[in-house]
């Protein structure tokens, strides 16, 4: 069985230097409270083309430094990575992460850094659950409901990440899925839940043959 494991807001705080970005190009003072749904800053904020102040971000690179001193992993989340290499084995933690065209070279230096993990166990796409459909069964954890959401609609199982209840964004639809996938969706708040539910899912996936 595979750890599929998301890296944006999961693993490194993202969502801080998004905020910023946006705060310093519309000269305003947004916080993570403002924030209730997770599209809601591409959505919100539009340039004068109609396209997301958000997509900028990604596209201004060294400025924002894609992975280049803004962007930090969470206070843990190096250990948590180690220990699932130790749980599922080194060749079955994966990545699974979305990036714009020409971010992937950024993310893939970024993540060997931090977490020493290959390419070849790094994948970008849009939707989740078919890139690891291909891999193989595994455990998808996540802080945006609508990847869990792919993986549970599809029978596999995954975790939903709060970081501590920071994360308070899509609640309604988060709740819609502990009521109606009880047996495959989870919500963690820390590292060491992520563990020990990873674990049991493990387990029950190995008695199941
Ligand atoms: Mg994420």
């Amino acid at each position: 069985m595979k750890a599929y494991i998301d890296l944006d807001n999961t693993l490194v705080n993202t969502v801080d230097s998004w905020i910023e970005f946006i705060n310093s190009k519309e000269n305003i003072n947004l916080t993570l409270e403002d924030i209730h749904t997770y599209p809601w800053l591409s959505m919100k904020f539009k340039d004068e083309n109609g396209k997301g102040i958000y997509d900028h971000y990604w596209e201004s690179g060294d400025e924002y430094c894609i992975y280049d001193g803004k962007i930090k992993p969470h206070t843990g989340s190096q250990e948590f990575i180690d220990e699932l290499k130790s749980m599922f084995g080194k060749e079955n933690v994966h990545i699974v992460t979305m990036a714009l065209d020409g971010i992937e070279r950024f993310k893939n230096k970024f993540i060997k850094h931090y977490f020493k993990i290959d390419p070849e166990n790094i994948h970008y796409y849009h939707n989740k659950y078919d890139v690891t459909k291909k891999l193989g069964s595994g455990i998808l954890l996540d802080d945006y409901q609508k990847h869990t959401r792919s993986f549970v609609t599809n029978g596999s199982p995954s975790i939903l990440f709060t970081n501590n209840g920071k994360y308070k964004w899509d609640i309604d639809q988060t709740k819609e899925l502990e009521n109606k996938y009880s047996e495959l969706f989870y919500v963690v708040d820390n590292y060491e839940q992520a563990l020990w539910r990873m674990h049991c899912i493990k387990n029950k996936y190995n008695e199941a043959g």
